[in-house]
């Protein structure tokens, strides 16, 4: 089987490294491909990035309307591609069909907000700061900036980034994750079909080498990084070290109060979507649910209800749910429910040893409850990602919220309640940078910026829209002044 190319420099080009490892299909454990790995892929970086510097040259200099209209082009090609690109991430994700076109959707919406960038990269005048003296504020790229992904969402998450980048004048690098390399290789296929600067967009594969090839290399001015919080905080700390802008979003425990006010069936519904959805795997899920109050079981009961039959299987079949990522992340999930049972939860459904008919060596688990869980043990204070809820219950709002503001991570909250006041005292108090009332939060559409707080988040600027402008661009200040020498007498 051949190993993945690297795009760089406009064409397509085999990677410098002869080590690669391969990425599985992981409803079935099928090697889809092999992708570059290993210390020679810090080549492949440095490449990338001469190429990048060249292009930035050029680019930097085309107006910023007749940059956008890339843009124009590339949102045709994903609409044109969607059924496609959602296949490619089925395949290499797990996650369903209807999931990966959600994914393609919030990619393309990206891309049009960017097409505003004509009128969110301008700047400020002010005239006569002083008699014939006049200042204004400029926006100017950054130069060479470059994106490090997870594999969660293959088709979505660089797209938080990569319009905005180009658009405001920046050339960029992607580096996905190697678990899901595939879905860029198919976006960079259409990327190809682009009248662009050769060297302005670029792919390079591999794992930490290549990873740290982009923090060490001076060139690179901006490094966005999506993945979990260790891997955030060390992407940070160096990256900042070595005198870059970086924003680095990281993990998550997200957790959902339920009000005795709340509407249970609704609230129910929408609390397994929020758990369930992308078999857990997605930074904004619902882990824990808080019921508040004298809970007499019927939140418990409609969620069980509410759950017990979702489908699970592959995720291009007509399923609810796909498996979790790999065979190891399966057995990770697996051992933190055992604990937890060990540790006195009650397993209300067990998704462990799941098989499904025709994808027996797939990595599935099934939807899994597990109650009265233990408040300072692993399954309520870690990030689970996987396909479980723990459900809990607390004497009143305050002592949720407290719960809620303890938690090392900050990237959601939830609140169901039918009361106003309620809901605004969530809104208002909760230590979450997303916030969901009555509804579970999707990533934010994108003129809104993906807003993790706490070990969520790691800078200042946050991914898409006007964050995303600034980020990928300094300003620079100009005071000038220009004596009226044609009043002189000569
Ligand atoms: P990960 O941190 O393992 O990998 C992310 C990226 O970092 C990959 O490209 C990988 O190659 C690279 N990487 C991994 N280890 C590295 C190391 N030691 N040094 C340098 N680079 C390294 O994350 P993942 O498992 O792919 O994704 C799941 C995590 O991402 C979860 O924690 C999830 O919450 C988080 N996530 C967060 C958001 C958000 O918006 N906050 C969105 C999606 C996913």
């Amino acid at each position: 089987m051949n190993i993945l190319k690297n795009y760089i420099d406009g064409k397509w080009s085999e990677s410098a490294s002869k080590d690669s490892i391969a990425v599985h299909n992981p409803a079935n454990q099928e090697v889809l491909a092999k992708v570059p790995y290993g210390a020679d892929t810090a080549k492949d970086v440095d490449r990338a990035t001469k190429a990048a510097h060249k292009a930035y040259k050029e680019w930097s200099k085309v107006p910023v309307m007749k940059r956008t209209q890339v843009l124009y082009k590339l949102k045709t090609l994903l609409e044109d591609n969607r059924e496609a690109l959602a296949e490619v991430i089925t395949n290499e994700s797990g996650k369903t069909r209807a999931e990966s076109l959600g994914e393609i959707q919030r990619a393309i919406e990206n891309v049009e907000v960017a097409c505003g960038t004509p009128m969110l990269m301008a700047g400020d005048v002010i005239e006569d700061i002083a008699t014939g003296i006049d200042e204004m504020m400029i926006r100017q790229p950054l130069g060479v900036a470059a994106c490090i992904t997870p594999f969660n969402f293959p088709g979505m998450i660089v797209f938080w980034f990569l319009p905005y980048a180009i658009a405001t004048g920046n050339a960029f690098i992607v580096k996905p994750s190697e678990k899901v390399p595939m879905t860029m290789m198919k976006v960079f296929e259409l990327i190809d079909q682009l009248n662009i600067p050769d060297g302005l967009l670029n792919l390079v594969h591999g794992g930490k080498e290549s990873v740290d090839a982009i923090l060490e290399n001076p060139i690179i001015k901006g490094v966005s990084f999506v993945g979990s919080t260790p891997v955030a905080r060390y992407i940070y700390s160096k990256g900042t070290a070595n005198g870059k802008r970086v924003q680095a979003q990281g993990g998550a425990k997200n957790p959902v109060v339920v009000l005795p006010d709340a509407d249970i069936e609704m609230s129910s519904k929408i609390i397994a979507d929020s758990v369930y959805g992308c078999a857990g795997q997605r930074c904004l899920a619902a882990s824990t649910i808080i019921t508040v109050g004298d809970d007499k079981g019927e939140i418990k009961d409609s969620i069980y209800e509410t759950v017990k039959n979702r489908t699970t299987g592959y995720g291009l079949d007509n399923v609810d749910m796909g498996p979790v990522i790999t065979p190891e992340s399966k057995t990770r999930i697996e051992g933190l429910i055992q604990k937890g049972v060990d540790e006195g939860a009650k397993l209300l459904l067990d998704g462990r040893n799941a098989t499904i008919s025709g994808y027996e060596k797939g990595n599935f688990i099934t939807p899994t409850i597990l109650e009265n869980v233990a408040l300072d043990k692993e399954l309520i204070q870690t990030e689970i990602f996987g396909p479980v809820m723990s459900l809990i219950s607390m004497k009143n709002i305050d002592e949720a919220l407290q719960f809620v503001n303890k938690g090392n991570y900050g990237n959601m909250a939830c609140l169901f309640t039918t009361s106003g006041a309620n809901a605004r005292k969530f809104r208002n108090e909760a230590d979450a940078g997303n916030i969901g009332i009555n509804i579970g939060v999707a990533a934010p559409m994108a003129q809104f910026p993906f807003s993790g707080w706490k070990d969520s988040f790691f800078g200042d600027l946050h991914g898409q829209g006007k964050h995303a402008i600034e980020f990928f661009t300094q300003t620079k200040v100009v005071i000038e002044r220009w004596p009226n020498i044609w009043s002189r007498k000569f």
